[in-house]
């Protein structure tokens, strides 16, 4: 895929998470790699009014290579985990209802629903509490990511991956899905969570078969 392409397709998805009430005014942020260079929205601008060239490429070291507007506050954790994970093409940051609920607890989300498992690859850990857009807090997001496609942030909200933004955006909503999943579940008992090899068995199924359908390009 090219840059511009790849700007549409961030500026489409921008607005999916806010008309599906995945964020909230300004707040949270979308990335993309190509190559060696990651394009993130900007700082503070109404997904509504994003316009391709609004958008900025930096390099995984966080300098900006090209861009009219500073980058998100955020860049930091999307360029570490860029590092970290050579799998992961597209992040986007979200600050979802009940994902937040459960990250205000500072608890994990288990294991509890089969589509969970298979797009996020089981519980969803959450990275211990610090000051939005530091490095501390990419390193408290390394922290605990492993192979996974979701994490909470502690009192802040969510960051969901994956191979490209179709597949990270579907991880938010799954995450949103399973975070209200959760917390309905424990209002009639005790949720049980779903084996370590079932859920081993389902993420190597949607890896290797389910996914193949429409999620690579
Ligand atoms: P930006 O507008 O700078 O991307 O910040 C929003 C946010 O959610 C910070 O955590
Ligand atoms: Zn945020």
């Amino acid at each position: 895929m090219d840059i511009e392409s790849l700007k549409k397709e961030i500026i489409f998805y921008g607005q999916e998470i806010k008309r599906s009430g995945l964020v909230f005014g300004t707040w949270g942020n979308i990335s993309a790699r190509l190559d060696d260079k990651i394009l993130i929205t900007p700082s503070g601008i109404p997904y509504e009014k994003l316009k391709p060239e609004d958008l900025v490429i930096c390099d995984l070291n966080c300098n900006v290579i090209e861009g009219n507007h500073p980058p998100s506050t955020e860049l930091v954790v999307h360029s570490e985990i860029y590092k970290f994970r050579s799998d992961v093409k597209a992040i986007i940051h979200t600050h979802s209802i009940y994902a937040s609920a459960i990250a205000v607890t500072r608890k994990n989300i288990p294991a509890i629903i089969e589509d969970m498992a298979m797009i996020i690859g089981g519980e969803v850990p959450c990275a211990k509490y610090a000051f939005p857009g530091t490095s501390e807090l990419a390193e408290n997001v390394l922290e605990v990511l492993e192979s996974k496609n979701a994490v909470l942030l502690a009192n802040h909200g969510a960051i969901s991956l994956g191979r490209n933004l179709k597949e990270a955006f579907n991880v938010c909503q799954i995450l949103e899905k399973s975070a209200k999943i959760y917390i309905l579940a424990t209002q009639i008992g005790m949720p049980k969570p779903l084996a370590i090899e079932e859920v081993e068995k389902m993420r190597d199924i949607y890896l290797n078969i389910y996914s193949k359908n429409e999620m690579i390009k």
